[in-house]
């Protein structure tokens, strides 16, 4: 096996480097996947026979707010030219990474089904993106109507771990943990936090989606499925959660309700996996804030 791995300089790329230590990782500095003739020239040098689809253009509520054409546009163009060309290639495995933002943004009953991706458009706040996403959904089932390929998406719910970004643009976890520190480091009595602490997230350790697309490509499982932990918590669970693993228990959590609360929530299930996969045993979320805690202290990296 020949594998290209896109995005291999970001959250998940990192995490997958430790599970497929051969692969070839491709960050944007090597390869610009919106240009068609960069995406020529990488087939043309490493002549991969599987892609893992990483890469794409990810940012926080506000950015999407004010760029949604950037995101739209550059993610839609990245997963066109990657499918046209693996396709034209030859690449006989494809495994691209969607999101739970692809479903729609209320539905009746939850956790959410795979089979109810089209039942409703996705959230507000991250519109296009999110359309963006799902187009990969029909993108490769397309593919696989028309070309009988046998291309695959797994869709992870939010991610977190060592390699997360550490500015403006980090994810929940990784910027709670960076608050956390602050306030321990400076003797403050609180944090404050966005909303009411209501919404429901799952929050998955990057490793563990790692972790799955390693079992998924050495044991031959084609299914297109959610990849998410069992754990559904509001976001003061988390946050209480947090605290402890990060050893400051003794600071409060105050909220910011004039701060909007965003999608109250998206859980998707994980029957699919758990059938496909009941090995899968994510890391509890203390234990993977805990790790990247020590990661980044031990790196000096807060
Ligand atoms: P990330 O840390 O933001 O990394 C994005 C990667 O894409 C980087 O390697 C970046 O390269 C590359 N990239 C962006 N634009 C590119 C371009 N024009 N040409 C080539 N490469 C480009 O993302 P991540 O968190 O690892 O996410 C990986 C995948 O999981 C994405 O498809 C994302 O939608 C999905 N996902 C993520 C989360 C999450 O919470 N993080 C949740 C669900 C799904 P540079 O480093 O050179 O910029």
């Amino acid at each position: 096996m020949k594998i290209l791995v896109t995005g291999g300089s970001g959250l998940v790329g990192k995490s997958l480097h430790r599970f497929l230590p051969d692969a070839v990782y491709i960050s944007s500095k090597d390869y610009n996947l919106t240009s068609e003739l960069n995406i020529i020239q990488m087939f043309e040098t490493h002549k991969p026979d599987t892609i893992i689809h990483l890469a794409a253009k990810v940012g926080g509520i506000i950015d999407n707010i004010n760029k949604p054409a950037e995101y739209f546009e550059d993610n839609v163009l990245m997963n066109t030219l990657l499918l046209k060309y693996s396709l034209k290639y030859n690449v006989t495995r494809f495994i691209g990474i969607l999101s739970t933002c692809i479903y729609p943004d209320v539905i009746e009953n939850y956790p959410i089904l795979e089979t109810d991706l089209h039942l409703g458009p996705p959230t507000k706040t991250n519109f296009s993106y999110g359309y963006a996403k799902r187009s990969l959904a029909v993108q490769i089932d397309a593919y696989n109507q028309q070309y009988n390929t046998k291309y695959q998406y797994l869709t992870p719910c939010n991610l977190y771990g060592e390699y997360d970004k550490y500015g403006d643009n980090s994810h929940f976890i990784t910027a709670l943990i960076k608050k956390i520190h602050i306030a321990k480091t400076n003797n403050h009595d609180d944090i404050v936090l966005f909303g009411n602490g209501t919404p429901l997230r799952q929050f998955m350790y990057s490793d563990d989606l790692a972790y799955i697309i390693k079992h998924c490509l050495d044991n031959n499982i084609y299914d297109n499925m959610n990849v998410a932990t069992p754990e559904n918590l509001t976001i003061d669970e988390m946050a209480k959660i947090a605290l402890k693993a990060c050893n400051a228990d003794n600071i409060k959590i105050k909220y910011d309700t004039t701060k909007p609360n965003g999608q109250y929530r998206k859980d998707v299930s994980i029957s699919i996996l758990k059938n496909k996969i009941p090995s899968f045993n994510p890391i509890k979320l203390e234990e993977g804030i805990k790790k990247t805690y020590k990661y980044l202290l031990d790196n000096k990296m807060l």
